[in-house]
């Protein structure tokens, strides 16, 4: 009946190198994917070999992956909002060589969170410091857009409120080169009820007379695990936690997000396969 383009995916593993991500992906029912580019937990990595890129490449093809249904995420270690000089320009740099790599693989988005000066500088301060940041990424590297995703706002974290990820576009030289992407479970935490098909409606609105939907390039499907405002980034499979099925079917119901990238980062690896196929019958 429907001729929607509707991406549904995860986070996959890449252990053993990117090339793996695909076939990780593509095993799961996935039409999307995420991944890291690199070791996570480190600030630097050796570059790829460039077999690794060929395998990647040719890996994404077989499957049916590209630059619009893929999103890698960053290193947790990131943070632009860093009050500390060392902190900002590892940050700085490890970001820069992560949109690299994923230029390199022919992706275009890389998602990362806004960062936090942890409470030591005042809103507005802190987003300058992140777009200075992005500035700074934007200048080392060729091509890419940064991906902002909002936050359950957990201790000080910058982006659980929408207009921060406005502000942010507003500050930096090149706003063709940022973008936003909506994690369902941060969102929820943070205090945007979208339990119903309402609310899930009220949050596009918001984002539409703020960044522009344009400007939703991507989102993470995970319940939540916190209530409504509870501020805490703890994810659940889909329909288990405090968000419910009626929300999750409000957003795959929604065709105005038809063709981005929506992506589980829910907790219970093995579920993925009944989740992407639950999400996937309910945009039918
Ligand atoms: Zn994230
Ligand atoms: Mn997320
Ligand atoms: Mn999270």
């Amino acid at each position: 009946m429907s001729n929607r383009t509707v991406y549904v995916g995860a986070h996959v593993s890449a252990s053993g190198g990117v090339f793996n991500a695909p076939a990780n992906a593509a095993d799961i029912g996935a039409t999307a994917l995420s991944l890291f580019t690199r070791n996570q937990r480190q600030w630097k990595a050796k570059p790829y070999a460039p077999e690794a890129v060929d395998a990647f490449k040719a890996a994404m093809k077989a499957h049916g992956y590209n630059g619009d249904n893929s999103i890698p995420h960053s290193s947790y270690l990131v943070n632009l909002g860093s009050t500390d000089d060392e902190i900002w320009e590892k940050s700085i740099a490890g970001l820069a060589d992560e949109l690299s790599r994923t230029v390199q693989l022919d992706m275009r988005w890389l998602n990362f969170h806004p960062g936090t000066s942890k409470g030591e500088w005042d809103e507005e301060r802190t987003l300058a410091r992140i777009a200075a940041g992005i500035d700074r990424v934007h200048a080392q590297v060729q091509g890419g857009v940064l991906v902002l995703e909002n936050t359950a706002g957990q201790g000080s974290a910058m982006g659980n409120r929408i207009e921060h990820l406005q502000r942010i576009i507003e500050l930096v030289k090149d706003p063709d080169r940022v973008a936003i992407c909506i994690d369902t479970c941060h969102a929820f935490a943070a205090g945007y009820d979208i339990r119903t098909a309402g609310g899930w409606d009220e949050l596009i609105k918001l984002v539409e007379g703020t960044t522009g939907l344009d400007k939703l390039v991507a989102l993470h499907l995970n319940d939540s695990t916190g209530g409504l405002g509870s501020r805490k980034d703890r994810h659940k499979p889909i329909g288990d936690g405090e968000i419910g099925l009626e929300g999750f079917r409000a957003i795959m119901e929604d065709s105005r997000l038809d063709g981005k990238p929506m992506i589980l980062e829910t907790p219970e690896v093995d579920r993925w396969p009944e989740e992407i196929a639950l999400l996937k019958k309910l945009a039918s």
